[in-house]
C-alpha cells in the first residue's frame, strides 16, 4: 500500500472533517450531515460517509476524500493536505521533495514564520524587551497570556530576520515571504518589522501564516503594520484567534466577535476563550462562514466609538445574510472590551455578555432613541428605521416573525407592520431536489457497494444482463463490473475515479439516499435485483447470452461456449414451466 492509501485508511474522515464542520449523525447509519463550509446554506446538504470515507455536498456538489477536503478548506496542495494530515495523525511521511513550485513556496514561507515568532519571542524576553513588557504590564496582559498568545518584539535594527533568511532561502522566497523587504536603492533586504510589538496569526490548523505589529513609541506610524497578502496569508479568509476559540466556540455554541488583537487577549483573559477578531477589517462571507463551521450564533461587541459602530454595522449586515443568529453587546462608559474586562472585572464582563440583546431588539433600541415615540410619526419612523434590515432577512416565515416582534417591541401596530413588510418578498428559491435513481437500483449497487461477497457472487451473473441497459446507474455498474473483472481490491475511490462528473454525483446521490443495505444482508439483496432483472426480458436475455457463445466460438473458447450454451438450455427450462397455460393451475 503506498503512503497516501495508508493515511486514508489510518485517517477517520469523520474525525478530519468535524474539525471543520459540526457534524450529526443520521441515525444508526454511516451518514453524517452537516452545513456545507463551502457554500453558504440555511439547512444540510453536505454529507460525509464514515463508510466509503466520502463526503459530498447536494448543494453545491463540492465532494471527494479525506484529502480532497483538507486541500479545499485550507486551500492548500494536495503534498501538504497529505503532510498535514500525517502530522496530526503522528505519522512518519516519507522523505520526499514538493514538486510544484507553489507548495514548494508555501513550505518555505511556513518554515520562515516559524522562524520569525521563535525569534520575535525570544526578543521580548530578552534584554532589548524592556519596554514591550513594561507596556504589556500597563496593558495588564500577564506573562501567562504573553506566552499562550506567542507574542513577541521584532527587531529595532531590521536586520535580524534579514541576516538569518538570507543563506537560508532563496531571493524569490524572501521577496515572497511579507517578512523582509527590498531596498529600494543600493539593493539587499531589511526586516518588514522593526521594534513592534508582534501579534502572531495563525490559520485554522494553527501554523503561524502571517503577523500583526503594533508601535511601541509614539511617532511610529502605523499603528498597526499587519503582513501583506501572501501565498500562505489571505486577509479575507482568517480570523485572529479562531484556531484556538473554535473548540470553545463549539461548546457554547456561540462565538464572541471583537475588533482587534488585544480586544481578544483581553476577553480571552476572562475566561472567554470563545473569541475572535477579524483582524482589522470588515468582515468578509468567508471568515463568517468558517465561524458558522462551528456555530451559528454570534456576540458582536465592537468597539464604541464612531468607527467601531460602522465596522459592527457592516460586519452584522455580512453575518446576516450568511443567517447567523446576531446578539449585540455594546459597553457602558465608551470602553472597549479589552479596557472593560481590565477595569470592571471578567465576571462584569460575562454578565453582560450573556444579557446581550437580539440584533433587531438592539436596533429597535437605536431606533427609539432616534425618534419620539410618543408620537405615531415617531413610531412610524422608528419601524422604518428598522425595515431595511428585516427585509435582508431571506426566509419569509422568519421576516414575518422578527417584524412582528420588533413591532411589538416598539410598541407599533400589527396592521403597520403587514403594510411594510408584505410589498417585497426576497424568498430564495430552494435549490432543486436532485432525482436519484429508482429504488431498485438503489438497492443493487447499495448491496454490490457494501459487501465483497455480494460483488463474487452477483457480479459476474450481472455482467451483460440487457435488462440493466436503461438504468439511470448503468455507467456505475460497468465501471463497477471492470474493476471486478481487474481482480484489484475493492476501493470506492477506484470506482469513482473512473467515473465522469454526472455519474460521479448520481453515485453520491445513491449513497447518501436513505435506504440501507447492511452488510450481512448485501448477498440477498443483491440476488432478487439479479432474479427481477432476469425476469424482466428474458428474451432479450437470451439474445445476449446467444452473441456471448457467438463470440466465445469465434475466439476459439470452445468451454466457455460449451458453458453459456448450458445456460440456454436452463433458461428454456425455467421459459417453458413459466409459460404452463393457465388452465394448468389447480383452482
Ligand atoms: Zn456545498
Amino acid at each position: 500500500m503506498d503512503f497516501v492509501e495508508q493515511l486514508k485508511s489510518s485517517v477517520d474522515i469523520i474525525k478530519t472533517i468535524g474539525e471543520y464542520v459540526r457534524l450529526k449523525r443520521v441515525g444508526g447509519t454511516p451518514r453524517y450531515m452537516g452545513l456545507c463550509p463551502f457554500h453558504s446554506e440555511k439547512t444540510a446538504s453536505f454529507s460525509v460517509h464514515s463508510g466509503h470515507q466520502f463526503y459530498k455536498c447536494f448543494g453545491c456538489g463540492a465532494g471527494g476524500d479525506v484529502l480532497k477536503f483538507v486541500m479545499e478548506i485550507e486551500r492548500i496542495s494536495f503534498f501538504e493536505a497529505l503532510k498535514l494530515l500525517a502530522e496530526r495523525n503522528g505519522m512518519q511521511m516519507p522523505k520526499r521533495e514538493y514538486s510544484d513550485p507553489d507548495s514548494k513556496l508555501r513550505a518555505a514561507l511556513l518554515e520562515m514564520h516559524e522562524i520569525a515568532a521563535r525569534v520575535f519571542q525570544s526578543n521580548l524576553k530578552g534584554p532589548a524587551g524592556a519596554e514591550a513588557r513594561n507596556y504589556l504590564a500597563g496593558r495588564q496582559i500577564s506573562s501567562e497570556y504573553i506566552a499562550e498568545f506567542e507574542l513577541g518584539l521584532s527587531d529595532a535594527s531590521g536586520q535580524q530576520l534579514t541576516r538569518q533568511f538570507q543563506s537560508r532561502f532563496s531571493p524569490d522566497q524572501l521577496d515572497q515571504s511579507g517578512l523582509i523587504m527590498k531596498r529600494q536603492e543600493g539593493g539587499g533586504y531589511y526586516d518588514r518589522f522593526r521594534g513592534r510589538l508582534m501579534f502572531p496569526i495563525h490559520n485554522e490548523s494553527g501554523k503561524v501564516i502571517a503577523f500583526g505589529g503594533r508601535a511601541l513609541r509614539a511617532g511610529d506610524e502605523p499603528k498597526y503594520l499587519n503582513s501583506p497578502e501572501t501565498a500562505l496569508y489571505r486577509k479575507s479568509y482568517v480570523l485572529y484567534n479562531l484556531h484556538r476559540a473554535k473548540d470553545a466556540v463549539r461548546k457554547a455554541d456561540c462565538s464572541v466577535l471583537v475588533e482587534g488583537y488585544m480586544d481578544v487577549i483581553g476577553v480571552y483573559s476572562a475566561g472567554i476563550h470563545n473569541v475572535v477578531a477579524s483582524c482589522g477589517t470588515a468582515l468578509t462571507s468567508t471568515q463568517v462562514r468558517a465561524l458558522k463551521r462551528h456555530s451559528e450564533r454570534i456576540v458582536v461587541n465592537f468597539d464604541p466609538d464612531a468607527a467601531g459602530a460602522n465596522a459592527a454595522e457592516r460586519s452584522i449586515q455580512m453575518l446576516l445574510d450568511e443567517n447567523m443568529q446576531v446578539r449585540v453587546l455594546e459597553l457602558e462608559g465608551d470602553l472597549d472590551p479589552d479596557e472593560y474586562v481590565h477595569q470592571l472585572g471578567a465576571e462584569t464582563y460575562r454578565n453582560k455578555l450573556e444579557q446581550a440583546s437580539a440584533y433587531f431588539h438592539w436596533l429597535a433600541d437605536r431606533a427609539r432613541k432616534k425618534f419620539d415615540m410618543r408620537a405615531v410619526e415617531g413610531r412610524i419612523q422608528a419601524l422604518k428605521f428598522v425595515t431595511p434590515a428585516i427585509q435582508r432577512i431571506s426566509d419569509r416565515l422568519e421576516r414575518f416573525a422578527v417584524a412582528n416582534d420588533v413591532a411589538s417591541y416598539l410598541g407599533v401596530d400589527d396592521k403597520l407592520v403587514r403594510e411594510h413588510f408584505n410589498q417585497r418578498s426576497a424568498d430564495r428559491p430552494a435549490p432543486p431536489q436532485k432525482p436519484a435513481a429508482p429504488l431498485e437500483e438503489r438497492l443493487l449497487l447499495k448491496a454490490l457497494l457494501a459487501s465483497d461477497d455480494a460483488r463474487m457472487q452477483v457480479i459476474p451473473q450481472l455482467q451483460g444482463i440487457q435488462a440493466l441497459e436503461p438504468y439511470t446507474t448503468k455507467n456505475i455498474l460497468k465501471a463497477l463490473f471492470s474493476m471486478h473483472q481487474d481482480g484489484a481490491a475493492f476501493r470506492f475511490a477506484d470506482l469513482e475515479g473512473r467515473l465522469a462528473d454526472a455519474d460521479r454525483d448520481l453515485l453520491s446521490a445513491v449513497i447518501f439516499a436513505d435506504d440501507r443495505v447492511e452488510e450481512d444482508k448485501a448477498v440477498q439483496v443483491a440476488t432478487d435485483c439479479l432474479r427481477r432483472l432476469k425476469a424482466v426480458s428474458p428474451q432479450s436475455e437470451l439474445t445476449a447470452l446467444r452473441a456471448q457463445i457467438k463470440a466465445a466460438e469465434r475466439a476459439g473458447n470452445i468451454q466457455e461456449a460449451m458453458r453459456l450454451s448450458a445456460l440456454i438450455t436452463q433458461f428454456d427450462e425455467h421459459r417453458k414451466q413459466s409459460r404452463r397455460p393457465v388452465g394448468d393451475v389447480v383452482h
